[in-house]
C-alpha cells in the first residue's frame, strides 16, 4: 500500500516516514505526534498574566506591598460582592 506524502507529494511504499521529508505518514503516527505536541503546549503555557501579579504581590518582599495588596483586594472584593447584590436587586425590583 502506497502513501502519497502531504508535504512534498511523494509516493512512499508503506512507510511510516516520508523517504524524502521525514513527515509522518501513518495516521496513527499523526495522531500520537499531535497530541504529544499538545500536551507540551500545555506544560509550557506560562502562568497567566494576573495569576502572576498576584502572585508576585502576595511574595512581596517589602511588607507594604503585601499589605497594600491586602487592602486592595478586599476592597475589590466587597465591590464586586456589591456589584453583584445590585445587579440582583435591579434584576429581581420590580419594573
Ligand atoms: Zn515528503
Amino acid at each position: 500500500m502506497e502513501r502519497k506524502c502531504p508535504q512534498c507529494k511523494t509516493w512512499n511504499s508503506s512507510n511510516k516516514y516520508c523517504t524524502i521529508c521525514k513527515q509522518p505518514l501513518d495516521p496513527q503516527l499523526i495522531r500520537e505526534l499531535a497530541s504529544k505536541n499538545r500536551e507540551q503546549e500545555n506544560a509550557n503555557k506560562p502562568l497567566d498574566r494576573i495569576d502572576m501579579f498576584h502572585n508576585k504581590m502576595k511574595h512581596s518582599r517589602f511588607l507594604i506591598v503585601r499589605i497594600f495588596y491586602t487592602i486592595i483586594y478586599s476592597i475589590w472584593i466587597s465591590f464586586v460582592a456589591l456589584m453583584s447584590f445590585f445587579m440582583w436587586m435591579t434584576a429581581a425590583g420590580p419594573g
